[in-house]
């Protein structure tokens, strides 16, 4: 079974993983319509990094014919949601048959001040897409939220006992496979409903490209924004390379 498993981390092995899934007869459903009993798959993205490789993703899906689940960080110093670029990004997202979520980083937070903060957040982004949002998801949670049977803000989130414990859940943090690949998932050998939640920065790699040197592609690519930009706004920046 083991060499039968698509290996890369590349858009074109995200579709070949996903192929495999829908060849073992999973359909892909939104966490509303999700049943853990059944051969549901639910394609969430933590968009941690990078909106432009969210982008990269949701096209390969929408080709398929497929929607996912987009999570957004609003208090990132990785991305800025409200810059012309992300609004771009995600408006396409939406227009390619998606939903918007939020990714909602507690850290910030006291435990007894998340619901006000996710009811904050949530407002944010829905006037920023002009779309609802009705799925919460969290950055880096905290053990304590893992398994946390009640609403936020009136909304689903993601680890939820029935998203995240009676279906089965899987991973691609760190840009590795840590619990073992999806389609070795007890879950998948069951015919049970699949989580899948990968992060949109590790499938942009070239074929090979180890997560370290991704990483330092992005940071090169965050630079050169910062760089026009500046030199967009400031003369002294835009003149540097003409004076002494
Ligand atoms: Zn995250």
């Amino acid at each position: 079974m083991t060499s039968t498993l698509p290996p890369d981390f590349t858009l074109e092995g995200y579709r070949a993983l996903i192929a495999a899934l829908m060849d073992r007869g999973y359909a892909v459903v939104d966490f509303a319509d999700a049943r853990p009993e059944a051969r549901h798959l639910i394609l969430r993205h933590d968009v941690d990094m990078s909106l432009d490789a969210a982008l990269a993703v949701a096209e390969v899906e929408a080709a398929m014919g497929f929607s996912a689940h987009y999570f957004v960080l609003l208090r990132s110093e990785l991305y800025n949601p409200f810059a012309p670029a992300a609004m771009t990004a995600m408006r396409r997202l939406l227009s390619l048959g998606h939903r918007v979520g939020l990714h909602f980083d507690g850290a910030a937070h006291g435990s007894d001040a998340i619901d006000a903060a996710v009811a904050d957040e949530c407002a944010l982004l829905e006037t920023l897409t002009g779309a609802p949002v009705t799925m919460v998801s969290f950055h880096r949670p905290a053990a304590g939220l893992l398994g946390h049977a009640a609403a936020l803000a009136g909304r689903a989130h993601a680890y939820q006992p029935r998203f995240f414990s009676e279906m089965g859940y899987c991973s691609d943090s760190r840009g590795q496979w840590g619990h073992g690949h999806p389609l070795e998932h007890p879950a998948v050998a069951d015919g049970r409903a699949l989580q899948l939640l990968t992060h949109p920065i590790w499938w942009t790699r070239t074929k090979g490209e180890g997560v370290v040197v991704r990483l330092d592609r992005f940071v090169d690519d965050r630079s050169r924004v910062v760089k026009e930009e500046l030199a967009a706004n400031c003369e002294p920046y835009r003149d540097r390379g003409t004076r002494m």
